[in-house]
């Protein structure tokens, strides 16, 4: 029996949110627009069956075909990186991330990264995070100048706390990641360097952003961001060593069965980003945040470190008005249809649950096929909202030209 048939409550919630997505714009930095091969994966009968284990090593019978889809996911992953090992079990980017510090650490040791409040993840030692409950976390810092990483910060803090692992990769930052030099410090300090690159993976695989390999020693990353796949973890690793603690760590380390479904789905998304167009992709959602940026620049924003080399960039509102907070710049904005999210800038005054900026990003504006004058339309809109941010007719004017603009760019198939 269909959907519709059998549950027309959800049938329908999932009706609405479809149409949702369809008539606004997406600027959350971390999501994007997967396409109809992603979703029917993901949608299959793979996830009727139990596969605990490995290809050729299961705990349950019946796992032939989903070896062979399990295997291709690992294959493409390993080209897309150019790594030797890949594990695509991980359910999650946090659970990546904690499997790969089971791998690395014993409980007890620590680690240095660089905390929540100046772009990093909260599986990075945030104190409520198992990564700060069972590791021990030091942080570095960015330079109050250039708003960028201080390498400075980076060899002291390892010099003082030894760790056993450098961790570098980041929720909001958008300037280049200098892979080299964070392996050069882990080096001096005998420490392993993880680069979590959950954000900028497909700009990596596209040839838009440098790689972690081979400065890293463990990369992990999310698949539903810019490598536009299903929710999901990955981690990668040349060392044959740590490929085994890695697999361990993920199971029966911290997950029971993986998901099969998802596997598959994360096998299709990794054989659309081997794909030529996928190149041509990754240099036009850098090319639209930098057409972003600037047109907000030009408004008289201000970029956090000003401006981006990637596909995010955090925009500090205090420049328009200090009493404007990120929280109802978000709210105003949705009712315009624009779709953010309020994040602290650096040394933010006001709390995280406030924040005096937003977070914005190209990729799922430009799977859906916008281009640099397509940006500028949208600065004006995310401008115009907010300087009209009481003005309900103004709100509603708007959020009707976005809707008429989203009808010209529809969701991939
Ligand atoms: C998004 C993100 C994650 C976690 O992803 P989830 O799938 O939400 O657990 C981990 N690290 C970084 C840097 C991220 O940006």
């Amino acid at each position: 029996m269909s959907l519709e048939q059998s549950d027309p409550q959800v049938f329908d919630l999932i009706r609405k949110e479809a149409q949702r997505q369809e008539s606004t714009l997406e600027l959350i930095a971390s999501e994007n627009h997967v396409s109809t091969a992603v979703r029917e994966a993901a949608g299959s009968v793979l996830t009727n069956k139990y596969a605990e284990g490995y290809p050729g090593a299961r705990y349950y019978q019946g796992c032939g075909y989903y070896d062979q889809v399990e295997q291709l996911a690992i294959d493409r992953a390993k080209q897309l990186f150019g790594c030797k090992h890949a594990n695509v079990q991980p359910h999650s980017g946090a659970n990546a991330n904690l499997a790969a510090m089971m791998a690395l650490m014993q409980p007890g040791d620590s680690f240095i990264s660089i905390n929540l409040a100046s772009g990093g993840h909260l599986s990075h030692g945030m104190k409520l995070n198992a990564s700060a409950i069972f590791y021990r976390p030091g942080h570095y810092e960015l330079d109050p100048k250039t708003e960028t990483i201080d390498f400075d910060s980076v060899r002291a803090k390892a010099k003082e706390l030894r760790p056993k692992v450098i961790l570098c990769g980041y929720s909001a930052y958008s300037r280049i990641i200098d892979f080299a030099r964070f392996r050069a410090i882990a080096d001096e300090v005998d420490a392993k360097m993880m680069a979590d690159v959950a954000h900028i993976a497909g700009l990596i695989v596209g040839g838009a952003h440098p790689s972690a390999f081979p400065h890293a020693h463990v990369v992990t990353t999310t698949t539903h961001k810019t490598l536009r796949g299903p929710r999901g973890g990955l981690i990668m690793t040349n060392d044959d060593d740590l490929a085994k603690s890695i697999n361990r760590s993920v199971f029966p380390g911290s997950q029971g069965g993986p998901l099969m479904h998802i596997i598959a789905a994360k096998a299709v998304a990794f054989g659309e980003d081997l794909r030529p167009e996928f190149k041509t992709y990754a240099a036009q959602v850098v090319k639209n945040a930098k057409t972003l940026a600037d047109s907000l620049t030009a408004k008289g924003y201000r970029i956090v470190s000003g401006g981006t080399d990637n596909h995010l960039m955090l925009v500090d509102l205090r420049p328009i008005s200090m009493d404007l907070t990120g929280v109802e710049v978000a709210v105003t904005l949705e009712k315009a249809g624009i779709i953010t999210n309020f994040n602290g800038v650096p040394n933010d005054p006001r709390p995280p649950r406030q924040t005096s900026g937003i977070r914005l990003g190209t990729p799922a504006l430009t799977t859906r096929g916008l281009k640099e004058n397509d940006i500028k339309l949208v600065a004006d809109f995310i401008d115009r909202a907010i300087r009209s941010k009481s003005d309900d007719a103004t709100l509603s004017k708007i959020r009707n030209e976005v809707a008429e603009m989203c009808k010209k760019f529809p969701m991939p198939h």
